[in-house]
């Protein structure tokens, strides 16, 4: 753990594993609720100073930072693969991702521009200044366990406020070589501060409850963001939340299938499925669905599973054995219910002990909204594909989630694109575009996908308190 600018060893401690090769590559401090304290406090006391420091000074260490992730980056990438299992290309792309988020930050701190506004009384002043929210408690996922740490201990660095960083208890080694580089780039003791705990319940009330903690920025499922935002709201801390997903993608008959089935496959597999944004609907135009799913047959047949450290490979493994039960009962339960199984369908290498939980990439047809998974978030390596027939109908069905983070849309008409773009009730869509994620570009969700944005301009207003000076004159 690092804490006031200390690295911390404990006696007790626990194991992190491989989960391609179900190998023990490590072990790490486990936090008691001395050190949870402990983190917050030395975050309190530095917040005086830190918060006093020009957005210049502050700047200064994010470039820092972000130049020490570049040097660095095949070295972290690597621990990456290990410790989450992407495939090593994927991993060196999150590392870039990741840096991204510091280099924005340190240039977008210098931006925290203030107003003055017109009074009624000719003898009064208004003007409107942000200052920093104060000490920030930060819950970060395994999925992307770099970029999610950089998303957000950037922008409320660049804010002027101070944090406690807890990472998924399956991938603390990347945020110790995170805290590594923050540590080198020069941040003062205090400013960013790591707890690693295997059990999260106690790491999570303390930012929900501890009075010197002002927000909670958290990444992560529906279910635990709904507890922690209730907790927080007891005692009317802010709350960022980034949450699960559904993502529709909606192919209309006037595209290319074939380019459409290509975008979807690569972005469906991307991290195996194991990403908020990822298409859990594909909904295709009844015309144009059996070359679309020949050709997206066609590329996932050509998917090689494994270790992500070996070449070629584009489907590492899921992060534990309730991710295989649930993406396995989602298909099963599919299936049973007539939906057409037209690739995988099944756990790859089960058995074999030096191997971590790898499910094989899966394509479903005839998906209808009787089966789970056309409602489940399924955070796994398959495709369901559900025909329709007009535009009206397929939005309705898009829209028919209580989540609402990312949708797809494949059409080449413009007047189409932009009803969908403003039907849609999610926060990011994507048209005729499989990445619509970027530093620059604000990521966040609707309804349960979240609260709050990261990245971009409204990333580090989420760390800024708006004060207004009224003077008379
Ligand atoms: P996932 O299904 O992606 O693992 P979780 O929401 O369980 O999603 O985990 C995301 C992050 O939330 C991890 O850092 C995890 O340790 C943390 N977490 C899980 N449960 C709790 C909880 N009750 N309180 C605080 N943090 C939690």
């Amino acid at each position: 753990m690092y804490i006031n600018g200390e690295w911390i060893n404990k006696d007790n401690t626990f194991a992190v594993f491989n989960p391609a090769t179900n190998e023990q590559i490590g072990t790490v401090a486990d936090a008691d609720d001395a050190d949870i304290s402990a983190a917050i406090e030395a975050a309190n006391t530095a917040f005086a100073s830190w918060s006093a420091t020009t957005a210049y000074e502050r700047a200064a260490l994010l470039y820092k930072a972000h130049g020490l992730m570049l040097a660095r980056k095949r070295e972290l990438a690597e621990l990456m693969t290990r410790e989450q299992g992407k495939p090593l290309k994927a991993a060196l792309n999150e590392v870039g991702y990741g840096a991204d988020f510091l280099l924005w930050f340190a240039e977008e701190a210098k931006r925290m521009y203030g107003e003055t506004i017109p009074s009624a009384r000719a003898n009064q002043r208004f003007w409107v200044r942000q200052h920093p929210v104060g000490v920030v408690g930060a819950i970060t996922p395994w999925n992307y366990p770099i970029s999610m740490i950089t998303r957000k201990l950037a922008p409320a660095v660049a804010a002027g406020c101070t944090i406690v960083l807890k990472p998924a208890e399956a991938t603390p080694l990347c945020a110790q070589a995170m805290f590594e580089i923050f540590h080198e780039a020069g941040f003062p003791p205090g400013v960013v501060n790591l707890i690693t705990k295997q059990d999260p319940k106690p790491v999570g009330e303390a930012f929900c409850t501890h009075p010197l903690v002002k927000k909670i920025t958290f990444t992560g499922s529906t279910p635990v963001g709904k507890y922690l935002s209730g907790l927080a709201g007891g005692h009317l801390k802010r709350v960022s939340m980034e949450l699960g997903g559904h993502a529709p993608a909606i192919v209309f008959n006037d595209m290319d299938p074939v380019h459409a089935a290509k975008g979807l496959s690569l972005v469906k597999f991307l991290n195996t499925g194991q990403a908020c944004i990822s298409p859990n609907r594909i909904f295709v135009q009844r015309d144009i669905i059996e070359p679309f799913l020949a050709e997206m047959s066609n590329r996932i047949a050509r998917l090689k599973a494994g270790n992500g450290m070996e070449e070629g490979i584009s489907i590492g493994p899921l992060i534990n054995q309730a991710a295989i039960d649930k993406v396995a009962g989602q298909v099963d339960d599919a299936v049973a219910k007539g939906a057409r199984l037209m690739q995988g369908g099944e756990r790859l290498f089960a058995g074999e002990a030096d191997r971590g939980h790898f499910y094989a990439p899966t394509l479903l047809a005839d998906v209808t909204p009787d089966m789970r998974i056309y409602r489940e978030e399924t955070f796994g390596p398959v495709a369901p594909v559900i025909p329709f027939d007009d535009e009206e109908e397929v939005l309705a069905m898009a829209n028919d989630t209580h989540y609402g983070l990312a949708a797809y849309v494949y059409t080449e008409k413009l007047s189409r694109a932009i009803r969908m773009f403003e039907g849609l009730r999610f926060g990011i869509i994507g048209i005729n575009d499989i990445n619509p994620t970027s530093a620059a570009a604000p990521f966040g969700g609707m309804n349960e996908s979240g609260l709050g944005r990261e990245g971009a301009r409204e990333g580090l207003l989420e760390y800024l308190e708006t004060k207004l000076g009224g003077v008379a004159v």
